[in-house]
């Protein structure tokens, strides 16, 4: 394909995914997705990060859900942890959830079940989630990697880079209004922040195209060094104040 042939299909992809917006937003009763309001760049930049899909002609012109991403997905064969895995770690929750946690990888538990966050230390999270007042079902959960790394090893850069495109999509079919990222790898994944430690990121709101990005400690962590569990508190403390502040001015309700 030609330059012009290429901007030309990048340019449709583009306007695909901002009608598809617009759609899914008209749907819920509000003109514009909020974390897109203003920030066409941004739109812009993501999907062109998706753009190498094989299947992107599927995304002109047309929503696209989270069952699409994931029969994109299909039995994922793009890095060498697809033949260690008993089962894919999707992600699972509400499609039009209004918080998404991001993990790292699955572990054992996760691996055995198919269901992120489904161990221990996903029981914590679970504890975590409904001291918020809410339910799993309420949320979205997902892992920035969704095959278990041998020994429950950190993911390696060509890991992330097979399976980060299939994320972003995630995030782009439910345009939650925060994402709490647990641990140093999920924040420093989403944020691109490789050299800054979770102890620095803690605490405050930072940006992930147009999103709000709350990064606190791993459950797994706090399993280890429960003292930390006060942080986390106030980290998801100002998650439930940002929601509820959003909720009662209406303006970015879903
Ligand atoms: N740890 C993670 O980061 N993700 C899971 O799903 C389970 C444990």
């Amino acid at each position: 394909m030609s330059a012009e042939g290429e901007i030309g299909a990048e340019l449709q992809v583009i306007l695909g995914s901002l009608k598809a917006r617009v759609l899914r937003s008209g749907e819920r009763g509000h003109p514009l997705p909020f974390s897109y309001r203003g920030d066409i760049a941004g739109a812009a930049k993501i999907m062109a990060q998706a753009a190498h899909f094989p299947e992107r002609e599927k995304a002109v012109c047309r929503p696209f859900s989270l069952d699409d991403v994931r029969s994109d997905m299909g039995d994922c064969r793009r890095c060498p942890l697809c033949s260690l895995r008993r089962n894919l770690v999707f992600g699972e929750g509400n499609p039009q959830a209004e918080l998404v946690f991001v993990g790292e990888a699955p572990g054992g538990d996760e691996d055995r079940e198919g269901r992120p966050f489904v161990g221990r230390a996903g029981q914590l999270l679970t504890r975590i989630i409904n001291a918020m007042g809410l339910k799993r079902k309420d949320v979205y959960i997902c892992n920035i990697l969704k095959c278990r790394p041998p020994e429950n090893r950190n993911p390696e850069p060509a890991e992330i880079a097979a399976c980060e495109p299939f994320l972003i999509r995630q995030l782009q079919a439910i345009t939650p209004r925060v994402i709490c990222a647990l641990g140093a790898f999920a924040a420093k994944t989403l944020l691109k922040k490789g050299d800054v430690s979770i102890t620095a990121l803690r605490g405050r709101f930072h940006s992930y195209e147009g999103i709000k990005v709350m990064p606190t400690f791993h459950p797994a962590y706090l399993l280890r060094n429960p003292a930390a569990k006060k942080l986390v508190w106030e980290d998801v403390q100002m998650v439930m104040k940002e929601l509820n502040s959003e909720q009662k001015t209406g303006s970015k309700g879903k």
